[in-house]
C-alpha cells in the first residue's frame, strides 16, 4: 500500500456505539478531521440494544438524589476497586451529558410536569435512569448519530480493524478491510479512539450482538496497552432461557423496576431469602414496602429484585441447583402479578415494557401481561477492559485513548444498570476532547508500511491454509464459547480455570490452522477466523485475571474462595503482553481515596 493510499485524519474513532459517536462529536467540534470506524452500519451499533435507560442524578423524580448518592452506589456496587475518580467524575458530569443529548433531540419519557422520568434500577437508591420506554438506546444511537453527521464526520461503515500502528511506542493509525469487498485500506491519525465495545461472544450464552468479540481489548494489548479487571465479567440474571434458539437475549431490569417479581417452582419470592449485609439497610422488609417502592414511595426501601445483578444472579442459580428451577433451568419473572395492585395493569406493562412484551410474544408465544417469564443468567457485560487515565482516557500508549465499554475502571467488580449509558457520554466526550488536545500537540508520523505488509498477511492466512489441514473457524468458536461457559462462567474454581488455560492453549493452535475457502468479499467464515484471535486474547486475560483473584467479589466468584478478602481490595489486576509474547498479570495497587469522597461513601452508608 502506497503513501498516497494511507487516509489521514487528526483523531480517528474505532467504534460508532455511544462512546465512538460521542468522542467523534466532542474531537470535531474542536474543528479537527475526524474519521470514525464500525464493523456495522452506523446506527446497528451493539448499544442500539440498551433497553432500561440511563443513569444521572437529575433528582427529576426523588429530590434527594445528588452526584454523591450515585457516586456511594456506584462505588459499593463495584466493590470498592473501581477507578474511584472515573466513579466520581461520571457521577458529577452525568446529569450535563443528559440534558446535552436531550438538547440535541432526545425525546425521553416525561414527568407528568414535563422533566425527563427517571426509573428505578438495581443498586441505585433513588429512581435515576432516564429512559425512552424499554428503547433508552436507539433514542441515544439516533441523537448521536444525527450530530455526528451534520458535523461532517467522515464514517467508515462495514470496515474491520485488524491492526493497532505504532511508531516508537506511540500509536499513530490502523490496519482494515472492508467487510463488503475485502480490501486493505490503512489509516493514519495524530490521536486513535477506541469504543468498541465487549466482549460477550467469547461464552455460550450472552445477550451481547455478533460485534461483541473483544477486538478493541485484543487490539489495544497487543499495541502494548493493559487490560485490567478483565476477571469480572457480568452475567445478568435475568436472559430468556426458552426456546433455545433465543437463549441468553436480554430480559431488561426495568421488568423489576416496574415491580417484576422473581419466584421459584414452588411459587416462593425467593429473594427475600438473602439480603448481604451491606444492603440490609436499603431493602425492603416485606412484599408490600417493596411493592411501594417501586410506585414511587419515598418511605420505602427497593424490593431485593433489585439488588445488584452479580447478587441475583447467584440467588437465580442458587434456586436452580437446589433443584427449585422453572422447567428449563431458570427461575420465574413475573410482572403479571401486578394487575392485582393496577386496575389498568396490562396496558401500564405494554407502555411501560412494549420491546418486553413484543419480545416474549413473538419469540416464546408468551403475553407478559398474562403470564410469568422464564428467565435465567446471560454474559451481559465486562467491567474489565483497556486500563485508562480517569480524566484523559489515554491508556499506557500515548495517542492511544479508549472509552466505553472496552475501557475499565469506572465499574469495580460490578456494573450497575444504566451507568453504561452514562458512562459512554461522560468518558466518550472525555476521550474525544482529550484526543483532540493530543492530536493538536502532536503531529502525525509516518505509517510504517513493514507493520501494514504484515498486518495484510497475517489477516489472509486463513485463505492460505490447506483445505484438507485446515479447520473451520466455526467449530474453534464453538468449542471456546462452551468452553469458557463451562470453566470460566459464573462459579468459578482453581481447577476448572488452569483447565481452561490448557483447553486455550489447544485452541490456539487450532486457531492458527483455520482455513476458509471462496473470496474476500463478504465472506463470514473469514471474518470468524479473524475475530477468533480477539476472543482467545480476551478469554485468555480474563482466565489467568481470575485465576488471580483468590477471593469473590462483584462479578467474580470463586467456588474455592467463597468470601470477600479484604486484602484483595487494595489493587487491581493488569494483563499485559511480556517481552517473549506471552501473557504476564499483575497487581497494580488502588491509589488512596481523597477524604472527601471517603467522607461521602460513609454519610451514604
Ligand atoms: C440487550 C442489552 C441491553 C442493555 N441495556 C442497557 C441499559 O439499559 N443501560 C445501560 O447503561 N447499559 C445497557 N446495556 C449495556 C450497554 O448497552 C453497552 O455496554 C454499551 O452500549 C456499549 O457501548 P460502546 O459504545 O462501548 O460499544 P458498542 O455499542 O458495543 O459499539 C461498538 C462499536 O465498535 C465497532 N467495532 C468493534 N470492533 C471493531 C473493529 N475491529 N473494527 C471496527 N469497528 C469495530 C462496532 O461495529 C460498534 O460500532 C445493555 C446491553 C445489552 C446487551
Amino acid at each position: 500500500m502506497s503513501t498516497e493510499d494511507i487516509l489521514n485524519y487528526d483523531v480517528l474513532v474505532v467504534g460508532a456505539g455511544g462512546a465512538g459517536l460521542r468522542a467523534a462529536i466532542e474531537a470535531a467540534a474542536s474543528g479537527l478531521k475526524v474519521g470514525l470506524i464500525c464493523k456495522s452500519l452506523l446506527g446497528k451499533a451493539h448499544t442500539v440494544m440498551a433497553e432500561g435507560g440511563v443513569a444521572a442524578a437529575l433528582s427529576n423524580v426523588d429530590d434527594r438524589d445528588n452526584w454523591k448518592v450515585h457516586f456511594a452506589d456506584t462505588m459499593r456496587g463495584g466493590q470498592y476497586v473501581n477507578n474511584w475518580r472515573m466513579a466520581e467524575l461520571h457521577a458529577k458530569e452525568a446529569p450535563d451529558r443528559v440534558r446535552e443529548l436531550e438538547a440535541w433531540g432526545a425525546v425521553f419519557d416525561r414527568t407528568a410536569d414535563g422533566r425527563i422520568l427517571q426509573r428505578n434500577f438495581g443498586g441505585h437508591r433513588y429512581p435515576r435512569l432516564a429512559h425512552v420506554g424499554d428503547r433508552t438506546g436507539l433514542e441515544l444511537i439516533r441523537t448521536l448519530q444525527d450530530r455526528a453527521v451534520h458535523l461532517g464526520i467522515d464514517a467508515h461503515m462495514e470496515f474491520t480493524v485488524v491492526s493497532i500502528l505504532t511508531a516508537d511506542g506511540r500509536a499513530c493509525g490502523v490496519l482494515g478491510y472492508g467487510r463488503e469487498r475485502g480490501v486493505f485500506q490503512a489509516f493514519g491519525a495524530s490521536a486513535l479512539v477506541l469504543a468498541t465495545g465487549g466482549v460477550g461472544r467469547a461464552f455460550k450464552i450472552t445477550s451481547n450482538s455478533w460485534e461483541g468479540t473483544g477486538d478493541g481489548h485484543s487490539l489495544a494489548y497487543h499495541a502494548g496497552a493493559e487490560l485490567m479487571d478483565m476477571e469480572f465479567v457480568q452475567f445478568h440474571p435475568t436472559g430468556m432461557i426458552w426456546p433455545p434458539s433465543v437463549q441468553g437475549i436480554l430480559v431488561t431490569e426495568g421488568v423489576r423496576g416496574e415491580g417484576g417479581i422473581l419466584l421459584n417452582s414452588e411459587g416462593r419470592r425467593f429473594m427475600f431469602d438473602d439480603v448481604p449485609e451491606a444492603y440490609r439497610t436499603q431493602t425492603a422488609d416485606d412484599e408490600e414496602e417493596g411493592w411501594r417502592y417501586t410506585q414511587g414511595d419515598k418511605n420505602a426501601r427497593r424490593p431485593p429484585e433489585l439488588l445488584t445483578r452479580d447478587h441475583v444472579a447467584r440467588c437465580i442459580m442458587r434456586e436452580v441447583k437446589a433443584g427449585r428451577g422453572s422447567p428449563h433451568g431458570g427461575v420465574f419473572l413475573d410482572i403479571a402479578w401486578i394487575k392485582k395492585k393496577l386496575p389498568n395493569a396490562e396496558e401500564h406493562i405494554k407502555r411501560k415494557l412494549p420491546s418486553m412484551y413484543h419480545q416474549f410474544k413473538q419469540l416464546a408465544d408468551i403475553d407478559i401481561t398474562k403470564e410469568p417469564m422464564e428467565v435465567g443468567p446471560t454474559t451481559h457485560y465486562i467491567m474489565g477492559g483497556i486500563r485508562v487515565n480517569a480524566d484523559t482516557q489515554m491508556s499506557t500508549v500515548p495517542g492511544l485513548f479508549a472509552a466505553g465499554e472496552c475501557a475499565a475502571g469506572i465499574n469495580g467488580a460490578n456494573r450497575l444498570g444504566g451507568n453504561s449509558l452514562s458512562d459512554l457520554l461522560v468518558f466518550g466526550k472525555r476521550a474525544g476532547e482529550h484526543a483532540a488536545a493530543f492530536a493538536g500537540q502532536n503531529a502525525r508520523v509516518a505509517i510504517d508500511q513493514k507493520q501494514v505488509r504484515a498486518g495484510i498477511e497475517g489477516a489472509l492466512r486463513p485463505f492460505d491454509q490447506p483445505q484438507s489441514g485446515g479447520e473451520n473457524p466455526y467449530g474453534i468458536q464453538s468449542d471456546l464459547q462452551q468452553m469458557m461457559q463451562n470453566l470460566v462462567g459464573i462459579v468459578r474454581t482453581e481447577r476448572e480455570m488452569c483447565d481452561a488455560l490448557d483447553g486455550l492453549a489447544g485452541l490456539k493452535t487450532r486457531a492458527s490452522h483455520a482455513a476458509v475457502s471462496g473470496h474476500r468479499e463478504y465472506n463470514p467464515g473469514w471474518h470468524t477466523a479473524l475475530d477468533l484471535r480477539h476472543l482467545l486474547t480476551v478469554s485468555e486475560a480474563i482466565t489467568r485475571s481470575a485465576l488471580e483473584r483468590k477471593e469473590s467479589r462483584g462479578g467474580h466468584f470463586r467456588e474455592d474462595f467463597p468470601q470477600k478478602d479484604p486484602s484483595y481490595g487494595t489493587f487491581n489486576i493488569v494483563s499485559r503482553k511480556g517481552t517473549d509474547g506471552s501473557m504476564e498479570v499483575a497487581r497494580v495497587p488502588i491509589p488512596q481515596m481523597p477524604a472527601e469522597l471517603k467522607q461521602v461513601i460513609e454519610e451514604q452508608k
